[in-house]
């Protein structure tokens, strides 16, 4: 009986005990390594930790927020996931993700969380920057009515790019993509465009190449690399683009015009992909996740012309994109084509015969850059896209046989002279009185009757000739946009004196 007694308050005790037990775990705001690998974690508690919001894990290794579950957390870890064990207990930091802004950023390598890569030490930089930001209303924009002048032929006088446009350059693997984004921002030194590359999936020698490219032309002091490399955990290649606008944003919220450019979002894209399979999230078509629409969309909306009352700033930004076999058809090209202004489509088989840059004027437009180009640019330029189309017409017939009439001729003598004449070396942009007084020539016809190879001496010789002897008319065009009979006549006349000089051929 004693004994039963004894059980009983014994029984009496524990109950006692496990309710004054305060078993109450903050699991508000601490959590759990529940299983680790392939860079993502899965946490039990971290009950009100937000989407995106970035977590911290012990040895200084963060992490952001992809997935929430009823019971479990999904976090993609940045770096240095081989610390953490199953067990590890982990921390909400209450701030989502966020990057360094302002211009101690400018000339400097970081990478998608604004750290320094370069070896050039700490980055000065007071302000932060959330790297998701709603992209500016409709009402806080303008429509675009200046030139971003890439100092390419091609691009300037048949696909303008306007300040605030979005810009989409797509190709082939090995076409000149990222090439014309180069090109481009070398042309903004000295034009008070802030420019920012954002690296992503890329080696890290190609990275080095284009650093050391930006330095020798002097370009990298008003430029800031983001870069993510191949080998960086996917999570880094997702966020640095988002980072690199957020960098963006900030100048241009401060009223500077920025030029972006995202290389590439292809690999952006398969990152995405890879994240969110790891993450267990059902795949879509091509088994991307059902919102990479959105993944792009979001990031491009936040590159626009902001209006007067804010300053009037603006991104303008010229995602690239990677094609398999010329293929724009494509589950991630038709995305990005419908969400940008226009596309500058880069054609392997022009490049292969030499046609560098590889721009097919017949599938790239410009939606809206030609609001923003230069009267003169306007004018010399007119009728290019349509004399290509037809020379490009008549070279498919004349294929056929070898009997030419003589205006077929004509044509195809004239076409030659404008392909040549949209032909530039790398690393070589122009200023826009260069290209419009090349262009006017050879729309002219005055070249038709010299040969193909003698197209760019006679160019190089009337440039230096028109320095040398009234560079007025270059400043004209570059200062008042204005190209007038008088100097038009002129370049004619010097042309003139130059072709006498090289030989001609028969096409006519
Ligand atoms: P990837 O798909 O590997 O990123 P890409 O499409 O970005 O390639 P680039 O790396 O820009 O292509 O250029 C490919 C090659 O073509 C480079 O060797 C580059 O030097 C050359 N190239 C690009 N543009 C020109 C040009 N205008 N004139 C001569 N060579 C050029
Ligand atoms: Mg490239």
């Amino acid at each position: 009986m004693s004994d039963k007694i004894n059980l009983n308050s014994l029984s009496q005790i524990i109950k006692d005990e496990i309710d004054k037990f305060d078993h109450k775990i903050d699991t508000a705001s601490v959590g759990q390594v529940v299983s680790i690998g392939d860079n993502i974690a899965t946490i039990y508690g971290l009950d009100e930790a937000m989407y995106g919001e970035l977590i911290e894990f012990p040895n200084n290794t963060f992490g952001i927020v992809m997935n929430i579950e009823e019971d479990s957390l999904g976090v993609a870890i940045f770096e240095g996931d081989a610390e953490i064990k199953e067990g590890d207990i982990c921390h909400r930091t209450n701030r989502v993700v966020s990057v360094p802004v302002g211009d101690a950023l400018l000339g400097r390598v970081v990478n998608a969380l604004g750290q320094p890569i370069d070896g050039k030490g700490k980055i000065d930089c007071r302000e932060e920057r959330a790297v998701e930001l709603v992209a500016p209303q409709i009402m806080d924009r303008q429509s675009i009515n200046a030139p971003l002048e890439t100092g390419i032929k091609a691009i300037d006088s048949m696909i303008p790019i306007g300040k605030g446009q979005r810009e989409l350059i797509i190709g082939d693997r090995q076409t000149g993509k990222t090439a014309l984004a180069i090109d481009t921002i070398i042309n903004q030194k000295g034009k008070n465009v802030i420019c920012v590359y954002c690296s992503i999936g890329q080696k890290n020698s190609s990275l080095a190449h284009i650093v050391d490219r930006l330095k020798r032309t002097d370009s990298l002091n008003y430029t800031t690399i983001v870069s993510s490399g191949a080998s960086e955990a996917c999570s880094m290649q997702y966020i640095a683009p988002y980072a690199a606008i957020s960098m963006a944003e900030h100048w241009m919220y401060q009223g500077k015009d920025v030029l972006i450019v995202f290389d590439d979002l292809s690999k952006h894209a398969v990152a995405y992909r890879t994240l969110l399979l790891l993450l267990r999230r059902s795949p879509g078509r091509e088994a991307y996740p059902g919102d990479i629409f959105y993944l792009h969309s979001r990031l491009l909306e936040r590159s626009c012309r902001l209006s007067d009352d804010l300053g009037g700033g603006s991104i303008t930004a010229l995602p690239i994109v990677e094609t398999l076999a010329g293929d724009i058809s494509a589950y991630i090209p038709t995305n990005i084509i419908s969400i940008t202004d226009g596309q500058l489509f880069l054609n392997t088989d022009m490049f292969n015969e030499g046609q560098r840059p590889a721009i097919d004027s017949n599938l790239s437009v410009s939606r809206v850059g030609s609001a923003a180009q230069t009267k003169v640019m306007k004018k010399v330029s007119k009728n290019l896209r349509m004399a290509l189309a037809n020379y490009r017409e008549m070279l498919d017939f004349s294929r056929f046989g070898s009997d030419l009439d003589k205006s077929t001729r004509k044509v195809l003598a004239h076409g030659a002279v404008l392909l040549e004449t949209l032909k530039q070396k790398q690393y070589k942009p122009y200023p826009t009185s260069r290209e419009a007084v090349e262009i006017f020539v050879s729309q002219s016809g005055i070249l038709d009757d010299v040969k193909i190879e003698n197209v760019y001496p006679i160019f190089k010789l009337l440039y230096n000739t028109i320095q040398a002897q009234d560079p007025s008319i270059y400043e004209t065009i570059d200062k008042s946009d204005t190209f007038d009979q008088e100097a038009q006549n002129k370049v004619l006349e010097f042309v003139k004196s130059i072709k006498v000089n090289f030989q001609t051929t028969e096409r006519e």
